[in-house]
């Protein structure tokens, strides 16, 4: 297998989730070997290296910085680019995080697919994990083990609420796959933390239409694409987290409530495992 990376440079323009800015995200084709790259075009062209090392801990999204500049809640135009199969690409973004989109990576993967996808004349390295890897606690936790062929995540949404039942979804992520079953499942909170996140700061630019605003009688101003969509996007959010390794898994996933804090504790062990087997 070859490694992969987009036909021209494309653009879209948007109003970023959580902080409300208008912002322009360009997908640009890169050499192989270079994996994804981040360029602040409002920061002299700073770049971030998508790579574990330059994950920060905060809360609710992922945030990557590099000598001092960041970029945050790029995990789903991250998630676009690995279920595509895009292994090199240059992400430029006019401000600290992308467009939000409708709330999914469905804008990333349009884009993507205006730019076409073009294979590069050099093998395409997979790493295949050396052990199994846990992490999380009976809250929460995320597993990884060695697999034959790509990447598959299982995943349990569990809100402990009734109009919310726990739910477990799987799918081997392929670019078939992740265009119609995974990549249009929308980001969610419930009614109940919808005021109290946007107290903390968190979702200026949240509306009903990005966000499904879920409320006992289901989501706000809004209907499910799919039964299990909430399952859905948080198995959208493995894959953008995973993708922060820069490695190619064939892994099987088994997530039970994880979110992206132990998704990023699990990408930091993967590639830990992944320099130490070289
Ligand atoms: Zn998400």
């Amino acid at each position: 297998m070859k490694q992969f990376t987009l036909g021209k440079s494309v653009s879209m323009t948007g109003t970023s989730l959580h902080e409300g800015h208008e912002v322009t995200l360009t997908l640009k084709p890169a050499d192989a070997g270079t994996g994804y790259v981040l360029i602040r075009t409002d920061r002299d062209g700073a770049r971030i290296r998508v790579h574990p090392d330059n994950i920060q801990e905060v809360q609710r999204r992922t945030l990557l910085m590099e000598n001092g500049v960041e970029v945050h809640t790029v995990e789903h135009v991250l998630a676009a680019l690995y279920g595509l199969g895009v292994d090199n690409a240059i992400i430029e973004l006019s401000a600290p995080e992308p467009p939000a989109g409708d709330g999914s990576s469905k804008a990333f993967v349009e884009l993507a697919r205006e730019a076409g996808i073009t294979e590069l004349d050099a093998d395409r390295p997979e790493f295949t994990p050396t052990e199994t890897v846990e992490v999380g606690d009976e809250k929460a936790s995320i597993k990884i083990e060695p697999a034959e062929d790509g990447l598959t995540v299982n995943y349990t949404l569990d809100y402990g609420v009734p109009f919310m039942p726990r739910t477990t979804v799987e799918f081997a992520v392929t670019p078939d796959s992740f265009e119609h079953q995974i990549c249009s499942a929308r980001t969610f909170c419930l009614e109940r933390e919808a005021q109290m996140l946007q107290a903390m700061g968190f979702g200026k630019g949240a509306n009903t239409q990005n966000t499904l605003v879920v409320s006992p009688d289901g989501p706000i101003e809004n209907t499910l694409r799919f039964d299990d969509e909430y399952a859905r996007h948080k198995l959208l959010d493995v894959v953008g987290d995973l993708a922060v390794t820069g490695l190619r898994l064939n892994a099987k996933v088994t997530a039970i409530k994880s979110g992206h804090s132990q998704n990023q504790l699990i990408a930091k062990a993967l590639r830990k495992q992944y320099e130490e087997s070289r």
